[in-house]
């Protein structure tokens, strides 16, 4: 009998999931059963060879948000219930240089994709009277302000704040929408970081669980949050961050 964790028979969507956490969260998912749909600007052969490995089932899917509203068609008629909302690009400078160019790209990806990613979703499962489950990756910085990312900061409360509104609309219809907001964890977008030492050793020294987040503590949370055992959750922003915001 499956149990309350289990996805199987459940069909999932993550976006940016050809690295990264995005990968992990794929992996995690297709681990409970799902068969996970790994959508990517690049082919994630290796994410689906790694779900392929592990005797789980995942297909590769190009979409790329340099247009935002790419995902319009992909959810219609084609029995997807789980969405996670990953893909995420990050422009440093300061506040009074930012480029115009940059806010747009940042806003692009991180909010307008994903907002509109969620209504086609949505709107496919409504006209199915289908439930499912949305979990939009957020961040520390939905809850911080930041430095010299005016246009991610802003984003990223957009990202909870889209989060809320969706899960307000849809709850009367067993959708769920959830945010994950990450602390600091280990992949390519934070390598420049982890190499640099006096940052390194000043993050570590601010995480009380006292180790870098490793994608798969974000895999495991979102296929917690996508399995009939998390249907009560919605409009939640779920920090898992070893304890960062706690401090
Ligand atoms: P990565 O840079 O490793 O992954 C980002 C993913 O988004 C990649 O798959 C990337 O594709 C994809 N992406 C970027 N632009 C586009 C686009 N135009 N269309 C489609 N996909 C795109 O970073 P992480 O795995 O660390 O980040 C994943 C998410 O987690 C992001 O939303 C990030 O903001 C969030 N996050 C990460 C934290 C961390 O500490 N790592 C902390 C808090 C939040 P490609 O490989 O082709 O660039």
């Amino acid at each position: 009998m499956a149990g309350p964790f289990s996805l199987e028979g459940r069909k999932a969507l993550v976006t940016g999931a050809n690295t990264g956490i995005g990968q992990a969260i794929a992996v995690s998912l297709a681990g409970q059963g799902a068969h996970v749909i790994c959508a990517g600007r690049r082919a994630c052969d290796e994410t689906v060879a790694e779900i392929t490995a592990a005797g789980g089932s995942g297909e590769s899917l190009l979409l790329d948000f340099a247009d935002p509203m790419a995902a319009r068609d992909i959810f219609d008629g084609a029995g997807i219930s789980i969405l996670v909302n990953n893909a995420g690009i990050i422009r440093r400078a300061d506040s009074v240089d930012y480029s115009e160019a940059d806010w747009d790209d940042v806003m692009d990806v991180n909010l307008k994709a994903l907002f509109f990613t969620c209504q086609a979703f949505g709107k496919a499962l409504l006209a199915q009277d289908m439930p499912g489950a949305v979990i939009n990756i957020a961040s520390l910085l939905s809850f911080q302000g930041g430095i010299r990312v005016p246009a991610y900061t802003a984003a990223k409360h957009g990202v909870a704040g889209v989060t809320k509104i969706l899960a307000n609309e849809w709850a009367p219809h067993g959708i769920t929408v959830n945010a994950i907001a990450p602390g600091y964890i280990a992949t390519n977008n934070t390598q420049a970081l982890r190499d640099d030492p006096e940052r390194s050793a000043a993050i570590l020294d601010r995480i009380p669980a006292g180790r870098w987040g490793d994608a798969s503590d974000i895999g495991g949370t979102a296929a917690f949050l996508a399995s009939p055992a998390a249907t009560y959750i919605t409009g939640a922003v779920l920090n898992v961050d070893g304890g960062w915001l706690a401090r």
